[in-house]
């Protein structure tokens, strides 16, 4: 239990005691324990396990995996319980949160069939906390969809600890299409109640043909959107990661108020993570930035991820710290900034500057030596084109 003040304590009783007299009036338990309790910061990935709709059962186990809280072996070996360590599914590894759940071969094979069945892209899980925030935020973005990969991720999770549980308690074992059948069992029950309205894209269409949903799709009204102009005298920063099958990289552009292009920049990277390649990006561009002298940057990212953990709305994966703290650090160096999340479309430029092949490893570009392609997105920018967004 949290800490509590006096003068909260305080207040709460003043609320419920007048002259001397008990008036409960609006007194409830929950007011009381909001009054007294120590509110947590917001953990990143809670919403990715407790959710409207999400299987209560599924949710606490998957919170207590997600704490490192569940009793895996390494856990109870670290309490100086006496137990065997091995993985009970692949009798190589030892069982710690991270082997059992995301780094055993028979658990990779259930998330890869579970992911198929919700992510369009090829999506894997890494390890839990990442898979957890990426649940959370592609969950976001497909609407009523995201149900499907949320109870999807959770039940994994519980199914995986059941299948551990039943192995050493109950020598009993599923086989892997057995543990999938029954994970699918239960997201279908959760839906078969829920009316599942979607918008038609690619990503959700996807979900709804995997798990054979009826879904009534909402028309989509394009989106309007287009380039804007930093204030007068400040240049403003456009910044993305790509990440193929081969490369990962990362870029950017500079641009001025009227968007006259003033530099861009591109570099292979070495992570293969999006969220990283992105940050790279910003961390190199906002290096450019005072190379150059431009102090009053506004930084653009199409990643509101990235966008996120940069304003402090959440820490994000353990990973990225050395980098956000470097990200800062650097940017103590502007005069005035700020990080803004923007559409695809208003960031082609610093796309195409992210996917270009590169040899050396990195480049900077003045604008004259800009190839065709890009001289092209930038002047379409500056026009302000209109670009619809479905
Ligand atoms: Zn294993």
């Amino acid at each position: 239990m949290g800490s509590y003040s006096l003068a909260s304590r305080h207040a709460c009783v003043k609320e419920i005691i007048h002259d001397g007299d008990w008036h409960p009036g609006n007194f409830s338990s929950k007011s009381a324990w909001n009054a007294i309790r120590t509110r947590a910061a917001c953990i990143d990935w809670s919403e990715a396990v407790w959710f409207e709709g999400s299987i209560k059962s599924h949710s606490f186990i998957d919170w207590r995996c997600l704490s490192d809280a569940l009793p895996t072996r390494d856990n109870l070996i670290h309490r100086h319980i006496l137990t065997p360590h091995h993985c009970v599914f692949c009798w190589a590894g030892t069982e710690s949160r991270n082997h059992l759940f995301f780094g055993c071969p028979f658990t990779t094979d259930i998330w890869k069939h579970i992911y198929d069945l919700c992510f369009h892209d090829g999506a894997t899980p890494s390890n839990a906390i990442d898979a957890a925030i990426s649940v959370r935020y592609v969950a976001g973005r497909a609407g009523k969809l995201g149900l499907v990969i949320k109870l999807a991720f959770c039940a994994t999770i519980k199914h995986i600890w059941s299948e551990r549980n039943y192995r050493i308690f109950r020598n009993k074992i599923r086989s892997k299409d057995q543990i999938v059948g029954a994970i699918k069992g239960d997201v279908i029950g959760r839906l078969s109640s829920i009316d599942l309205v979607g918008d038609p894209t690619t990503a959700n269409h996807h979900i709804a043909a995997k798990w054979d949903l009826q879904v009534r799709w909402i028309a989509r009204i394009p989106m309007a959107c287009s380039w804007f102009a930093p204030n007068p005298n400040m240049v403003a920063l456009h910044c993305d990661g790509s990440l193929s099958d081969d490369k990962a990289g990362f870029g950017g552009l500079i641009r001025d108020d009227s968007g006259d292009p003033l530099a861009a920049f591109a570099s292979i990277g070495e992570d293969l993570s999006v969220l990283s390649m992105k940050l790279m990006a910003i961390y190199r561009g906002i290096s450019l930035c005072v190379d150059k002298g431009f102090y009053d940057v506004p930084i653009r990212s199409d990643l509101k991820l990235a966008v996120d953990i940069l304003n402090g709305v959440i820490t994000g994966p353990w990973q990225i710290l050395t980098l956000k703290s470097k990200i800062q650090i650097k940017a103590r160096l502007l005069r005035s900034k700020e990080f803004i999340h923007v559409w695809r479309e208003q960031n082609q430029p610093a796309d195409f500057m992210a996917s270009i092949p590169i040899d050396p490893s990195e480049i900077l570009w003045e604008p004259e030596s800009f190839p065709p392609e890009l001289a092209i997105l930038i002047k379409q920018d500056k026009e302000f084109v209109t670009y619809y967004r479905m």
